[in-house]
C-alpha cells in the first residue's frame, strides 16, 4: 500500500532511516550517500531502502520507541483537573495535551499522534503490532512515566 505522504513524513522520513541503519549497523552506505540520498518505500513485509536493502518493522518499531522515550525525558508534566500539559520537544513555549479517556485510552493532540491514530492501522499495520496495538507520542510517554507507574 502508498502511504500517505503526511505518514511517510512522520514516520519514515530520510532522518528517521538513517538512524535506523546507524543503530542497526549498516552503515556502509554512507561511503557513498548521505541521508538526502535515500530513496524509501514501504513495503508489506519492511521498510525497503534502496541504498541498503530491507528494513524490517521490527527495528523501525524499536528505533521509534527508543526516540520517543528519549525525547519524553526532557519534556515537562503540568497536571490539570481534567488532563495533562506537556511541554514541546521544540521549546516550552508551546504545549500539548494529553488525556486518559477509559474508552480509548491515551490521546495527544500533537501532529504525530492524531497522524498515527488516523492512519497506522491501515497505512502500515505491521509496524502498529510492534507497538503492541497502541498508538503513543513523546507527550503521552512523559506523561506515563510520571504518573502511570508505580514502581521502577
Ligand atoms: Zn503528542
Amino acid at each position: 500500500m502508498r502511504l500517505s505522504s503526511e505518514l511517510q513524513s512522520q514516520t519514515i522520513n530520510k532522518y528517521v532511516i538513517s538512524q535506523v541503519l546507524d543503530k542497526t549497523k549498516k552503515t556502509k552506505w554512507r561511503n557513498k550517500f548521505n541521508e538526502h540520498d535515500l530513496v524509501i518505500e514501504s513495503w508489506a513485509n519492511g521498510v525497503w531502502c534502496k541504498q541498503v536493502g530491507l528494513i524490517s518493522y521490527a527495528d523501525l518499531a524499536t528505533y521509534l520507541k527508543q526516540e520517543s522515550q528519549m525525547k519524553a525525558e526532557k519534556l515537562s508534566v503540568v497536571k490539570t483537573e481534567d488532563k495533562f500539559v506537556v511541554t514541546s520537544y521544540q521549546g516550552a513555549d508551546k504545549t500539548y495535551f494529553v488525556e486518559f479517556k477509559n474508552a480509548s485510552g491515551w490521546r495527544c493532540n500533537c501532529l504525530r499522534y492524531r497522524c498515527w491514530r488516523r492512519r497506522l492501522h491501515e497505512e502500515m499495520p505491521k509496524l502498529l503490532q510492534h507497538f503492541n496495538g497502541k498508538v503513543f507520542c513523546h507527550h503521552i510517554l512523559a506523561v506515563y512515566n510520571r504518573y502511570s507507574k508505580s514502581s521502577k
